[in-house]
């Protein structure tokens, strides 16, 4: 069954962002640089859950962008699935709109894929591999 893995925030500053965690007694992760996404992250984590603080590195970033166009707030929702692939078969075959059509890799070697927003109610959604 699906859950969620994490809420996405873009943030403009890592350092401001994650103080009010710290204030709540939430312990944030060290800081962490993704260079294929060109962003910096922290986790918070909330439970079963976690928050995940972006920052842009570049201009070019998809979240500099993002701030650019709608100021700091929620970016994206992350479900874990149990079969990526068959998810997102799935997904296609139903017409729904993705970012990318292929699986990618992340820094950590999990995969995942984003739903574009224009299929999910508005919501950038990023479907992890449980
Ligand atoms: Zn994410």
């Amino acid at each position: 069954m699906a859950k969620i893995d994490h809420i996405g925030i873009a943030v403009k500053s890592l350092a401001g962002a994650k103080s009010i965690y710290e204030k709540l007694g939430l312990t944030p992760s060290p800081e962490e640089t993704v260079e294929q996404e060109q962003v910096r992250v922290v986790m918070v984590p909330v439970g079963e859950s976690r928050l995940e603080l972006l920052e842009a590195t570049s201009e070019n970033s998809a979240i500099a962008k993002f701030i650019a166009k709608r100021g700091e707030g929620l970016h994206h929702v992350c479900l874990r699935v149990p079969d990526l692939p068959a998810a997102v078969e799935r997904l296609k075959k139903d017409g729904v709109r993705l970012v990318s059509e292929e699986i990618k890799t992340g820094a950590g070697g999990h995969k995942y894929v984003f739903v574009h927003p224009a299929s999910s109610g508005g919501v950038l959604l990023e479907l992890v591999q449980e």
